[in-house]
């Protein structure tokens, strides 16, 4: 994906009427702590929407008691829709499924844990009204973060924006409201190795961010350590620009130089007759650091075919175990779901 489109589409936006139904796409792992206020919050938003509401929920592979709870609340209350994916899949394809098996004129992606107030989903309803097919939230600030979450999460918009696309939006997480058409959109990109808020800005159409603070979690703690957050940056780098590979080209030509330098020097010292056995420090040098310029693009390069063999393989993103209150299949490439597994 080269393209990197430098300024923003001019867009005639088409006023539309406030959406016959609302889908939320709940992606969940190990969140049984959270689901009674989950429940309660999403309650209490809900008498305030003047449309029909859909929550589709989805279980990526738990291992706690989440699934347990969210069928309970199932069995009660047939808005609730439950995806469980056979195993943990990661959060941005639990969200991929949950968009797949979404039905709503509007589908608001959000997280379980509450950090994203339900309130911004009516400015964004809001914004949806006025003819914008992607609504994100934009964190003005983020409360009860740990400096470390704070600092990387700065340096990762940062970073991501430089090297991959510049229209992605900084401080922006996977807190959206999208459109029907572009969820379409988005559905049909069925890459393996996913980075949706990139996704999403690729995918153009006329969006545009709604300011918000970002709360605390209500319960539980955070499944994104710093290690899937190093996971998604590399996915995101990787998957979303060719970058690295120049940048192992560029580091194996300065080593190359060095090579050539340090050999002319060796050469002049010769016939100047100097003493040149002392030199095979500088030698050493040399080739361990040629060794580790080659090393390091074998290693891109090889990320990259690993990239191209995973894609090929042309699996299935997700698998769903089980659903509940899902009557329509999702996509038609979406994996089959054994209904008689489903339903029971
Ligand atoms: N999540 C998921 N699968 C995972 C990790 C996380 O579905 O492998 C969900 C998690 O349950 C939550 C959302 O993704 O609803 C965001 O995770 P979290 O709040 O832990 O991330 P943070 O806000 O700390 O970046
Ligand atoms: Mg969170």
């Amino acid at each position: 994906m080269a393209t990197r489109p430098q300024k923003m589409t001019n867009h005639l936006l088409c006023p539309r009427p406030y959406p016959g139904k609302i889908s939320l796409v709940i992606p969940m792992y190990n969140e049984e702590a959270i689901v009674p206020a989950l429940r309660g919050e999403l309650e209490r938003f809900f008498t305030g929407v003047p449309c029909e509401v859909e929550i589709v929920l989805v279980n990526d592979g738990s291992s706690d008691r989440t699934l347990e709870r969210i069928a309970a609340w199932a069995a009660e209350d047939s808005r609730i829709k439950v995806v469980h994916l056979s195993r943990n899949f990661g959060h941005q394809l639990a969200a991929t499924a949950g968009l797949d098996y979404s039905t709503g004129d509007a589908i608001v992606l959000i997280d379980a844990d509450l950090q994203d107030p339900l309130e911004v989903i009516h400015e964004m309803v809001a914004r949806y009204r006025e003819g914008y097919d992607v609504v994100y939230g934009q964190r003005e600030a983020r409360v009860g973060e740990t400096r470390l979450k704070l600092a990387t999460a700065w340096a990762f918009y940062r970073v991501m924006r430089l090297l991959t696309q510049a229209q992605l939006p900084v401080d922006a997480g996977d807190f959206r409201l999208l459109s029907r058409q572009f969820r379409d959109g988005l559905a049909s990109m069925r890459e393996t190795h996913r980075f949706l808020r990139g996704m999403v800005a690729w995918a153009g159409y006329p969006q545009i961010a709604v300011p918000y603070r970002r709360r605390e979690r209500t319960a539980g703690e955070t499944k994104y350590p710093l290690r899937k957050m190093l996971m998604l940056a590399w996915i995101a780098v990787t998957s979303f620009s060719s970058l690295p590979l120049k940048f192992g080209f560029g580091l194996g030509m300065v080593f190359g130089l060095f090579g050539i330098e340090e050999a002319a020097r060796a050469l002049l010292a010769h016939f100047l007759g100097k003493q040149t056995v002392p030199g095979w420090i500088s030698l050493m040098v040399v080739t361990s650091l040629i060794g580790s310029a080659l090393l390091m693009s074998i290693s891109v390069l090889g990320e990259y075919v690993g990239k191209i063999y995973e894609q090929v393989k042309g699996r299935p993103l997700y698998l769903v175990a089980r659903t509940f209150n899902v009557e329509e299949p999702a996509r038609e490439d979406a994996p089959a779901r054994s209904s008689n597994h489903a339903k029971r």
